[in-house]
């Protein structure tokens, strides 16, 4: 490996957010720094806030996290046919690939009844799919929070096992 390449490895190492610290929770292969997790759990409550659910009054909020360490928020999106409502983890997703984000490394979600948080909000089966389709399941981080405090890490994999991807076609 030249120098320049493991320049290059280190910065992307530095770049990761999914940092390797002793003591911190640990998600299978990655850990997450709880500082990371914290901030992108503040974000996805933010996030939250735009939720528009006159419908189910299910507010949800989500941060998805890129390589580069930019944020794109989402909410769920509700509709009065029902049908064409979306989900605050497609609407961050769909938002970074309409700008070009192609390297992804965590999503952090949150939601409740009225935004009450009570609860870990998991991603629907859709979501865990589209998400499939634009990540390493392997690598990628699902971050269900409570609280900025209270949280749970998983990776894709765990969470969409035997999945069908892009390589399966
Ligand atoms: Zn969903």
């Amino acid at each position: 490996m030249s120098e320049e390449d493991n320049k290059q490895q280190e910065m992307e190492q530095k770049n990761s957010l999914i940092l390797l610290e002793r003591g911190e929770l640990q998600a299978k292969e990655g850990i997450v720094s709880h500082s990371v997790a914290k901030n992108l759990i503040r974000d996805a409550i933010e996030g939250m806030k735009n939720s528009y659910s006159p419908y189910s009054h299910f507010k949800v909020g989500a941060a998805l996290l890129t390589k580069q360490q930019k944020v794109y928020k989402g909410c769920n999106i509700e509709n009065a046919a029902y049908g064409p409502s979306n989900c605050a983890e497609r609407t961050a997703f769909f938002k970074a690939i309409s700008e070009g984000e192609k390297d992804f490394s965590a999503i952090a979600i949150v939601g409740g009844k009225n935004g009450l948080i009570t609860e870990f909000c998991p991603p629907c089966g859709v979501c865990r799919q589209v998400m499939r389709e634009f990540v390493d399941s392997k690598n990628f981080l699902v971050i269900l929070a409570r609280s900025e405090e209270d949280y749970v890490v998983f990776l894709l994999e765990e969470l969409l096992p035997l999945s069908f991807g892009p390589e399966s076609l």
